[in-house]
């Protein structure tokens, strides 16, 4: 696995970008992009402020405009895959609404995204280690809004939302008790429990694309390993995360229950921002089987929220991290663009 030897090498936290085309709208209105891709650099990108002056910035990756899915699933699949090695790992869409989180993530039936792609290669995987490794997969979807949990993948979604904790359990981990694990044996079922999944997710509000950009969405994958050879037993998570819309609300829409949801919203964000530049400054000189301990010790950063409190023992220590930074090529933007290349470069 020279991959994922070469991440270890580099830390185990690694930032992508990537800019959106521009849409028809934009298109329509004229509208340029503003941000620049040097034709030599794969991992950086600047952007044109409105003086002309241009601002730099490098991530381990950048996928500009015409990335697709595949592009992107390429430099994603070493990450993913070493939840089959026992590590547990945590991927974020991070972003302004209409940036592209859900599109990296879910992706739509012609295009898609991290989510299935993830779970078609740990099948692939799995069946080639099988004769040293009995992998099980499970597949659990939850939605954190209002710093409330709601399962997504409950049988009937006319019933009333059940109301889901987090629990500490004995050997330090976070559980959620009645939490739906789906045990997944192939691809074919995987598309549709996704789609059963985010169908939930829109339940409840008039508009869909409303709602979801205001609550975090995350599709747990718990393995289950087995080796059968020397009989040792693995159980690891990756988290993949579409995040609520990172934009700064405007004051006149401010107030009742948007001003509760944006105040939540900049928590959680923030105290994730915090978690993660908290372990990038430390992986440099931190032995990593010190870091998980640390962090716990640090109530502020994990338990302040219910997204890093349920994360907590899959960030930090050995767990691997991806954080995709989604922007919008659109002048129109530029201000939330900055503030979210910012908020990426600190964890950087
Ligand atoms: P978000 O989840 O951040 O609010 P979406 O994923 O819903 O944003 O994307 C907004 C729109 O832009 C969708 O119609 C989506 O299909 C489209 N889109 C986003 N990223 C891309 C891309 N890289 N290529 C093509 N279309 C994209
Ligand atoms: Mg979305």
């Amino acid at each position: 696995r020279l991959y994922n030897e070469v991440i270890e090498l580099k830390g185990n936290i690694r930032v992508f970008c990537r800019c959106r085309p521009l849409n028809q709208d934009e298109i329509a209105n004229g509208s340029t992009s503003i941000v620049d891709f040097d034709s030599s650099q794969e991992n950086e990108l600047q952007i044109i402020c409105s003086d002309s002056s241009k601002k730099q910035f490098k991530f381990d990756h950048v996928f500009r405009p015409e990335s697709d899915q595949e592009a992107v699933f390429a430099q994603t699949s070493p990450i993913v895959t070493s939840v089959l090695d026992g590590y547990n790992v945590c991927i974020f869409a991070y972003g302004q609404t209409g940036t592209g989180k859900t599109f990296t993530m879910e992706g739509t039936p012609e295009h898609r995204g991290v989510n299935y792609r993830t779970l078609e290669e740990l099948f692939r995987i799995s069946k080639q280690r099988s004769n040293i490794m009995n992998y099980e997969l499970f597949v659990s979807m939850l939605e954190v809004y209002n710093e409330k949990i709601r399962d997504l993948l409950v049988e009937n979604s006319n019933q009333p939302a059940k109301k889901l904790e987090i629990k500490q359990a004995a050997e330090g981990t976070q559980e959620v008790p009645g939490l739906v694990e789906a045990r997944v044996y192939g691809t074919n079922e995987v598309w549709e429990l996704l789609k059963s999944g985010s169908r939930i997710r829109s339940v409840g509000s008039t508009n869909a694309n409303e709602l979801s950009s205001r609550s975090h969405c995350l599709l747990r994958v718990t393995v289950k390993g087995e080796n059968l050879v020397n009989g040792e037993k693995t159980r690891s998570h990756l988290w993949l995360v579409d995040l609520a819309g990172s934009e700064r609300v405007g004051r006149i829409e401010v107030e009742g229950e948007r001003l509760k949801e944006s105040q939540f919203i900049n928590k959680s964000l923030s105290a994730l921002g915090d978690v993660i530049s908290a372990l990038a400054s430390k992986t440099a000189h931190i032995p990593y089987r010190h870091i998980s301990l640390p962090l716990s010790l640090h109530p502020p950063f994990s338990m302040n929220s219910k997204l890093t409190h349920m994360l907590q023992s899959s960030l930090g220590g050995d767990c691997k991290t991806l954080m995709f930074v989604q922007i919008s090529p659109s002048a129109a933007d530029l201000g939330e663009t900055l503030c979210s290349l910012n908020f990426a470069s600190r964890v950087r």
